[in-house]
């Protein structure tokens, strides 16, 4: 099921306070998480997740979770400056490497993050930018079809992440010879998976994996990182994954391939930490009957792409309807000139007039941070309900101002009023 814990009026009263759309973050929420999952996984010594940053790059959220102890997950120039920003550093930023770059890897490393290799090419980029540290990190791609029991979850062969097993070997071998000490083991096979059995089965591959790598190259094994991946239900139909299950099923498997212990796990989760904790808070607009019923808000793809990227479903509630039946269709669009900008298609939900207030749940995690700016459209406020039960701007809504920020349109700039 979604997550219901908000009541419409808490959706009403942010509306009064900040024009439509906003996102709208729920700090207990979010604090909560990320005490189940320290809770999960406290029987691990060391256990450290990194927030991807990228599912919600906001300061006033990485600061909420750095006081839970959290620390991040960086792959970009900005990402890690944001982290930076926030009061990150050291061994609690990771930085998952990428086709980017090269400076960035010197950024990472002046930090003092542990730098997460995605291929074997990245040790001479490493090398020569910032350095071998004692500790590096590799990210594994096991190629094939990933199973969890029978079922096909992903697809590791297709994707573009990280070494083959022989590139491990011989990846570690030359990190050895050029000083490093010590090695994390990654991988990232499953996207958004509310599975129970995903990290625990991706958690022996890692183990064994990197058990074996350690006798073969002599490395240490320092930690497993197991990512992200945990997914949510954002279906009403879905289950929500148990957590405290999650973290235990991975110790029983920890303590059959490491029963001497000694090896760390980190997390890097982001969609399972904030996304069923923010809500798309918009009203409605239009309205429109022709071969189907339309709905029209005053948001659209730039504030949540994740709809006409992926064609993902975000559940929708109309604020004081929440009782009323389903009893018509529609297609809820934004004003993109892109047929793809639709929220639902054919979703049965309860009359919407003109003015009503219909939220979209579960956008906490890649809504928000994934916006752009097609058509001219300007992404949107994001606001922080806090635990005090304050309404807090954590980010302002963009103006035309910064549309144009990056151009030059000399004297028409004043005619705009942009100067
Ligand atoms: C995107 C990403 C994550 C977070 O993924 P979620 O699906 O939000 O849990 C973690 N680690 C890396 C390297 C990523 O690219």
């Amino acid at each position: 099921m979604p997550n219901f814990v908000l009541p419409d009026g808490a959706f009403e009263e942010a509306a009064r306070r900040f024009p439509t759309p906003f996102h709208l973050y729920d700090e207990q929420g979010i604090r909560s998480n990320a005490r189940a999952l320290n809770a999960a996984f406290s029987w691990c010594e060391d256990f450290e997740e990194y927030f991807a940053v990228k599912a919600l790059p906001n300061p006033a959220i990485l600061r909420i979770l750095k006081e839970e102890k959290c620390g991040v997950d960086c792959s970009s120039e900005t990402e890690l400056m944001l982290a930076k920003a926030c009061g990150f550093s050291g061994r609690d930023v990771m930085f998952s490497a990428n086709a980017m770059p090269d400076d960035e890897f010197r950024m990472a490393r002046e930090l003092g993050a542990y730098v997460n290799l995605d291929d074997i090419s990245h040790i001479d980029i490493l090398r020569a930018h910032g350095g071998i540290p004692e500790t590096v990190c590799c990210r594994y791609n096991p190629g094939g079809d990933f199973k969890i029991g029978t079922f096909v979850m992903g697809n590791p062969g297709e994707a573009k992440y990280g070494f083959t097993y022989p590139q491990l070997q011989e990846g570690l071998a030359q990190l050895r010879e050029l000083g490093a000490k010590r090695f994390g083991l990654h991988a990232f096979l499953s996207s958004n998976t509310i599975d129970n059995d995903y990290y625990p089965t991706l958690a022996r591959i890692l183990f064994e994996t990197g058990k074996v790598l350690a006798e073969e190259t002599g490395l240490a094994l320092a930690f497993i990182n197991l990512s992200g991946g945990v997914g949510i239900p954002y279906r009403p139909e879905d289950n929500k994954p148990d957590i405290a299950a999650i973290g235990a099923a991975v110790r029983r498997v920890y303590e059959e391939v490491f029963p001497q212990g000694g090896v760390a796990i980190k997390t890097e989760l982001g969609r399972w930490m904030t996304g069923p904790n923010g809500w798309l808070v918009t009203h409605a607009t239009h309205h429109k009957d022709t071969y189907k019923h339309y709905i029209g808000l005053d948001a659209c793809a730039a504030n949540l792409m994740r709809p006409a990227m992926y064609g993902a479903y975000h559940h929708i509630t109309v604020c004081g309807k929440r009782e009323a039946p389903c009893d018509h269709v529609y297609d809820v669009t934004g004003c993109l000139c892109e047929n793809n900008d639709k929220f639902a298609i054919d979703r049965p939900l309860p009359e919407i007039n003109e003015g009503d207030l219909v939220v979209i749940h579960d956008t906490g995690a890649h809504g928000y941070a994934m916006g752009y700016n097609y058509n001219g459209r300007l992404r949107s406020a994001e606001v922080l309900l806090t635990a005090a039960g304050d309404y807090r701007l954590i980010r302002r809504a963009e103006t035309p101002r910064d549309y144009f920020a990056t151009l030059d349109i000399d004297e028409s700039a004043e005619a705009l009023g942009l100067r």
